[in-house]
């Protein structure tokens, strides 16, 4: 048994993800741990959300919420969705609970010991009439390359030109509105992360199992141009961690709080001690996860993250716990996804455009979208999302294929042999090479979860199945019993076997349908196939079963144009 921690990139407090974000980390980590937990590994999937920063403040304002009640409705909306997708996290934890306090502070202290940390003296728009700093992509005014009057600090979004704020002609804020701004000299920390370079080139070193192209993302980040910058990690804002040295004041750091860049990803080591405390259990409970020296070294721990999350979480996250000199668990596997776009365009949340997670269980279930979204997993180049796709992905592959399977195999048994699995007759030569081919299979199944290869792992989950679907058509058991009863009584009996098997297998893809299926096969062993054989003869002669319902209905031509129609707007 191998302990495994398991992160998905934590995602954004500011609403409801879309489908392209929930592919891109959380529901291929769900896959895994579910998987790894099926192989009867102990296995902690962590996640959270990233609840700091001044889209979590301007989103509060919109709402008219102060910004930690808004922060506290919209985490336990995030996490009911996230339950209804069937996202087995041990722990969906905030980044803004005590135990990141603690441990962000925590970090920051050691990193000043370290001599890590460095004190900058910036200028930096002020609002009078806000009370508060602007950072640049919050001040709006008119572009002065092209007019457009409603330029942001950093950037026109007209003509694309880079702005400093000063740059701008009318400048405002974007909070308020106000133009009463002046520019004030204000203080900041600085991580030193090109004094960390040399470590970080020697871990990523060490990586020689990664992917090529994620090591190469690093590389050029470590050494293109000047090289790693130094980075700020505090802000002038209400709203986030205030900056101290692990328990005590950072003098002249007053008022100001840790850049959310800096506490989000520390939030996957504190979601752990929120887990602790949510279960009763002790610190130590939680540090045999983190702590190499207390029981963290036989961890192998594997990330989930975007493409655009690469070099966050191969050189920013790693300087800070690298720069501590503590003996913290690091990554082991980083596992990225390309993007998902939405019909010919592309997802994105700020325009409202494609289908949100609560859209999405409105008209289906969850595992039509698991299976379609996972099967269709943009790993080696981005993929779409069409409602045709869709359609006949869910309609051929759940419908025809794994659910007519379950549904023949199960009502032919009722209507000959009642509902009761045949004792009669035995294995043939079709079974003897149905269970090769099926072995087979299996152990190429396990090799692609294990290499976290879902596509891959998906198409040989389908051929699994079709291969049933094959030998049902073949050995045609309904024509079989007039001639051979004993002998349909044999091909019924693998038949609903597999339908066992077939509910195992398929649980980390499809947990609900599966979870259906052993209720109705009345069986609690979901013992992983390791002998295959074995497993077919799990439902001896004599188990009684039930017909279960419709595992997967067909989408229709009609309800595929409604949804067309319904999800080509903006959402509002
Ligand atoms: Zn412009």
């Amino acid at each position: 048994m191998a302990r495994i921690l398991i992160t998905s990139a934590i995602p954004y407090i500011n609403g409801i993800k879309h489908l392209g974000n929930l592919i891109g980390s959380q529901l291929p980590a769900d896959l895994y741990a579910r998987y790894m937990r099926c192989r009867g590994n102990e296995v902690m999937f962590l996640c959270a959300t990233d609840e700091h920063g001044t889209p979590a403040e301007l989103a509060a304002a919109k709402a008219g919420k102060p910004v930690a009640e808004y922060c506290a409705e919209m985490h336990a909306v995030q996490s009911d969705i996230a339950k209804r997708f069937g996202l087995s996290f041990d722990h969906f934890g905030r980044s803004s609970n005590p135990q990141n306090h603690k441990l962000t502070q925590h970090f920051a202290g050691k990193l000043a010991e370290n001599g890590l940390i460095r004190e900058v003296s910036e200028k930096q728009v002020y609002s009078n009439a806000d009370g508060r700093f602007l950072p640049d992509r919050y001040i709006e005014g008119t572009c002065p390359n092209c007019g457009y009057d409603k330029a942001r600090g950093d950037q026109c979004e007209n003509c694309t030109k880079q702005l400093d704020p000063t740059d701008l002609i009318n400048p405002r804020s974007a909070v308020s509105g106000s133009t009463d701004l002046e520019v004030r000299e204000t203080k900041h920390l600085y991580l030193r992360q090109s004094a960390l370079r040399d470590d970080l080139d020697n871990w990523i070193d060490s990586k020689t199992d990664w992917p090529i192209l994620t090591t190469s993302i690093a590389r050029k980040w470590l050494h293109d141009g000047d090289g790693l910058q130094d980075r700020g990690i505090t802000r002038d804002l209400d709203w986030g961690i205030p900056v101290k040295k692990g328990d005590a004041d950072w003098p002249g750091m007053e008022g100001k709080v840790f850049y959310v860049w800096f506490d989000a990803p520390i939030e996957y080591i504190a979601c752990a001690a929120e887990w602790a405390e949510a279960n009763g259990k002790t610190d130590a409970d939680w540090e045999r996860w983190w702590r190499t020296d207390k029981g963290a070294e036989d961890v192998q721990y594997v990330q989930f993250m975007g493409k655009d999350n690469v070099p966050f979480h191969t050189l920013s996250f790693p300087a800070t716990i690298l720069g501590s000199g503590e003996p913290w668990k690091m990554v082991d596997h980083l596992k990225s996804f390309n993007y998902l776009n939405y019909e010919g365009g592309q997802f994105s949340t700020s325009q409202g455009r494609g289908v949100f997670m609560d859209q999405a269980l409105e008209i289906l279930p969850a595992d039509y979208w698991r299976w379609w979204l996972l099967s269709h997993a943009p790993e080696s180049s981005d993929s779409e999302f069409s409602w045709e796709n869709f359609q006949q992905s869910v309609n051929k592959d759940l419908a025809d294929v794994l659910g007519n399977f379950v549904s023949r195999i199960t009502k032919f048994c009722r209507s000959k042999f009642g509902e009761a699995v045949p004792e009669a007759g035995s294995y043939g030569e079709a079974e003897e090479s149905l269970i090769a081919d099926l072995t087979k299979r299996v152990r190429a199944y396990e090799g692609h979860m294990a290499a976290m290869e879902v596509r891959k792992s998906a198409q040989e989950l389908r051929a699994i199945w079709v291969a049933g679907n094959e030998y049902l058509q073949n050995t045609a058991p309904w024509t079989t019993f007039k001639t051979d009863p004993d002998r349909a009584a044999a091909q019924v009996r693998l038949g609903l076997n597999l339908v066992r098997l077939y509910a195992v297998l398929s649980a980390p893809f499809v947990p609900d349908a599966s979870a259906r299926i052993m209720a109705a096969l009345q069986s609690d062993d979901d013992s992983w196939p390791d002998d295959v054989p074995a497993a077919l003869t799990a439902l001896p002669g004599g188990h009684t079963f039930t017909v279960p319902e419709v595992l997967f209905a067909k989408i229709t031509d009609e309800q595929r144009e409604e949804w067309e129609t319904r999800f080509s707007g903006v959402r509002t």
